[in-house]
């Protein structure tokens, strides 16, 4: 088990950077694939990180809060509303989640943070972090005014 370094740069990095850790490892920042949905500004070397590990995302994007922490998992409740066609009516739904959490994204009980679809990680654990809604809210916005302006 490798131990894990987790770095805090003052800038945010672009997705195809790399960077060096204090031992000395560089490590590249990768791209989860959803456009609003930047970096985080800390670097870790976790392999099972979907920014610098080797964790592919895929799947629906589920925004969640943050229930409980602990180590490297979290629970985290899902909330959404089912329309039920007899009743043309909408009903509300939740579920409570595992959730891996990365080194590099800090978290805590009430967060809402954007989760997304991996390959098993434990028993229950089928999806990880990849921000929190405060870190990537700003960039959601930016992306939507430019789509209003077309
Ligand atoms: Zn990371």
């Amino acid at each position: 088990m490798v131990e894990v370094i987790v770095k805090e740069l003052p800038e945010r990095p672009r997705p195809g950077e790399k960077v060096q850790l204090p031992n000395g490892e560089f490590v590249r920042v990768r791209h989860v694939g959803i456009p609003w949905i930047l970096p985080p500004k800390k670097v870790c070397n976790d392999p099972e990180c979907p920014w610098h590990g080797h964790l592919s995302v895929r799947g629906q994007v589920f925004t969640v809060t943050v229930e409980k922490v602990y180590g490297r998992t979290a629970t985290a409740i899902h909330e959404w509303l089912h329309y039920d066609p007899k009743y043309k009516r909408y009903e509300r739904r939740r579920k409570k989640m595992h959730v891996r959490v990365p080194p590099c994204i800090d978290v805590k009980p009430g967060d809402i943070v954007y989760i997304g679809e991996t390959r098993p990680l434990g028993k229950t654990v089928r999806h990880v972090i990849i921000g929190r809604m405060e870190d990537v809210t700003e960039v959601k916005s930016q992306v939507l005014r430019l789509e209003q302006q077309q």
